[in-house]
């Protein structure tokens, strides 16, 4: 399912001079409820989708990366429109340009990837109440405790590729 080449999932900016499709679903989703987050959406929450960077094709448009703060220290690259600046996607230290976090909520179907996950609960805003039966931390977490085996494969090749 998911390497099947004829799904996309396609996304973009709010004045639509920006489109880009993922090719296959996420590695996983990152709910993430840490205050940075929180700032830069202007809400409760971030909702990242991660995936392989050459899994990400742009449509139509430019991006402007712009070198941003960012919760570990260590600084993320937030790829906006230029012309709306709304962001589509970060890329953190940790995984480089090879992995990039797409806002779930700039894909034109975003219902299709809820959490997998909810981070940094500890700063969760009280009136959000979390389902059941998704993993919750407060903090951040293991992959290998988490990803499933699938996803846990894709990342190794991307590191091996490194
Ligand atoms: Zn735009
Ligand atoms: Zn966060």
């Amino acid at each position: 399912m998911a390497s099947d080449p004829s799904v996309f999932y396609e996304g973009g900016c709010t004045c639509r001079a920006v489109r880009y499709r993922m090719t296959s679903r996420p590695m996983f989703v990152h709910c993430c409820h840490c205050r940075w987050c929180q700032r830069e959406t202007g809400a409760s929450f971030a909702l990242n989708a991660m995936i392989e960077a050459d899994r990400v094709e742009l449509l139509q448009g430019e991006i402007e990366r712009i070198d941003t703060p960012s919760f570990s220290g260590r600084g993320q690259k937030i790829s906006r429109c230029p012309t709306c600046h709304v962001a589509l996607w970060s890329n953190y230290a940790g995984g480089g340009d090879a992995v990039r976090f797409v806002r779930v909520g700039t894909l034109d179907e975003p219902d299709r990837f809820p959490p997998d996950i909810h981070i940094f609960t500890a700063s969760k805003q009280p009136w959000v109440v979390l389902p059941e039966g998704i993993p919750a931390v407060e903090a951040y977490y293991k992959s290998s405790e988490y990803w499933p085996q699938e996803s846990l494969a894709r990342r190794a090749a991307l590191l091996a590729r490194k």
